[in-house]
């Protein structure tokens, strides 16, 4: 069930730095300021229906306003409004005649359109925590679940202003207590039984966050990815680009019986992951029965640790029934990772050098299956779509499709870094792959309407761990401990 969040405060105490930095930190959270509204509204109203200020009274006091049909679209986690089909660029938005122009029709208009915001807002919570930003949230959307409100010294945020916008102190000590003074008398400092209230004065922009994160965390803010990488490096392919074979980076001990007691602590300091990765250094079912029901029996004890669980394959698990059964359909929410270069299996198998076709057997078409494809020449641009499509269609086990551009590894003078940038794909036969499949930008990610096939440009590994030789650590070899993370998220 996704969240409703709602920052306010005084002005000067951090609540647009704040909601920015938790945007780049939380996971599903999209970023919605009734203000959004307001200009697109202003423009349509004085250009595009030429109404100045009475019109617009005589406009709304009409009932024509709640006729407006209200659109919205998320570019970069950040909702935009449209007035009946028409999205403004922020040039034509935020010219100085705009910026007093809205003030003017945001004062006529006041909370009239307060029922479709709250619309957008449940449309928005089907999918995604929301962070909301309104002059009074808790009027705005009733159901917030979080209303947290940021108080600053007026000192404070006096000099906090002068910095912003190059003014001396009285000038922007007279605009501030004028501006406090309003916005009290509007009713936005309003605290409510939940609110919970944060002093910034003395707090640096990071321990402010790490005070939200710590308020949010029980509910939205997850770590991403937590792999346990075995170590045994036993494979049944030959991926040219496999970087865990080329770097060896992590120890070849497997040490399963601290995983216990790793997750047992994780659990103590209250965190959470989206997903827990069972990753090989090679293929996991290549691990015996007994060791794979261990791993199995702590994912059970610990499943609120995560959301789902991923089991990496090279295909190979799909031919051992009892261990394939272990992980699918259980009590687990569970998927299987499986890599290609290619749609066709001739193709795959060939240039990954294996020689049973999975996607033939029968344990894989009951199998809940995301399928990445590496962005390589293997893959056939020409009639892309309708190839995927089909292969889609053959493969109903297959659920996600993500493209996957290939890493070169630490070391880029290897075999393996050489194949990579051989053969990957550069920007603009990705742009091609990307236009071909109808894929399009939606929250930082590109992807299809049913959101079925991703592309994601980068990824972002801060906030995902491993755990390998029975020690919880960082990609960078780093050791780290369940304490670290809680206090990464300001516990
Ligand atoms: S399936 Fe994975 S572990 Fe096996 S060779 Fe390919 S990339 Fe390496």
């Amino acid at each position: 069930m996704y969240k409703v969040i709602a920052i306010s405060g005084y002005s000067g105490s951090g609540k647009t730095t704040i909601s920015e930095e938790l945007l780049k930190r939380g996971n599903e959270l999209i970023y919605f300021d009734f203000g959004f509204l307001f200009r697109p509204l202003t423009y349509y109203l004085i250009n595009e229906l030429s109404l100045d200020e009475d019109g617009i009274r005589k406009f709304i006091l009409s009932g024509k306003l709640q006729q407006i049909d209200l659109t919205y679209k998320i570019i970069c986690n950040k909702v935009e409004v449209g007035i009946n089909g028409n999205f403004y660029s922020s040039e034509v938005l935020n010219t100085p005649k705009m910026n007093m122009d809205t003030v003017m029709v945001g004062s006529i208009v006041g909370d009239s359109l307060n029922e479709a915001l709250r619309g957008i807002v449940d449309d928005l919570k089907c999918e995604s925590n929301v962070l909301l930003n309104a002059r009074r949230p808790v009027v705005a959307y009733p159901e917030v679940d979080y209303h947290i409100f940021l108080e600053t010294d007026f000192d404070e945020r006096v000099k906090r202003k002068m910095l912003m916008n190059g003014e001396n102190y009285e000038v922007t000590f007279k605009k501030l207590k004028e501006r406090d003074q309003k916005e009290k008398d509007s009713g936005f400092w309003e605290k409510y039984d939940f609110t919970q209230t944060i002093d910034t004065t003395n707090l640096s922009k990071n321990e402010v966050l790490d005070k939200v994160v710590g308020i949010l965390n029980n509910d939205f803010v997850y770590f991403n990815n937590l792999t346990l990488i075995l170590g045994s490096y036993m494979c049944n392919k030959n991926c040219p680009y496999c970087i865990a074979k080329n770097n060896q980076k992590f120890s070849t001990c497997d040490n399963l019986e601290s995983l216990d007691e790793i997750l047992k602590e994780l659990l103590e300091n209250d965190i959470k992951f989206k997903r827990f990765v069972l990753s090989g250094n090679g293929e996991p079912s290549f691990y015996s029965l007994d060791d794979l029901k261990l791993i199995k029996e702590c994912l059970i004890k610990y499943r609120n640790l995560f959301e789902i669980v991923r089991v990496h394959s090279s295909g190979n698990i799909f031919s051992d029934e009892d261990k394939f059964s272990l992980f699918n359909l259980t009590d687990l929410p569970l998927e299987f990772e499986i890599l290609r270069v290619a749609l066709n299996s001739d193709v795959d198998m060939k240039v990954l050098g294996y020689s049973d076709d999975y996607l033939k057997s029968l344990l894989f078409r009951n199998g809940n299956i995301k399928c990445d494809i590496a962005l390589t020449d293997y893959l056939e641009c020409f009639d892309l779509s309708l190839q995927l499509n089909d292969f889609l269609k053959n493969n109903p086990s297959i659920k996600k499709v993500r493209l996957k551009k290939l890493l070169v590894g630490d070391d880029d003078t290897t075999r393996q870094a050489k194949w990579v940038k051989e053969h990957s794909l550069d920007e603009d036969a990705i742009q091609k792959v990307i236009l071909e499949l109808g894929l399009t930008l939606k929250d930082g990610i590109y992807q299809s309407d049913d959101r079925k096939i991703l592309y994601k440009t980068s990824g972002d590994y801060d906030f995902d761990y491993v755990i390998n030789d029975g020690k919880l650590q960082n990609y960078k070899n780093e050791i780290s401990w369940a304490k670290v993370l809680r206090r990464k998220l300001g516990g």
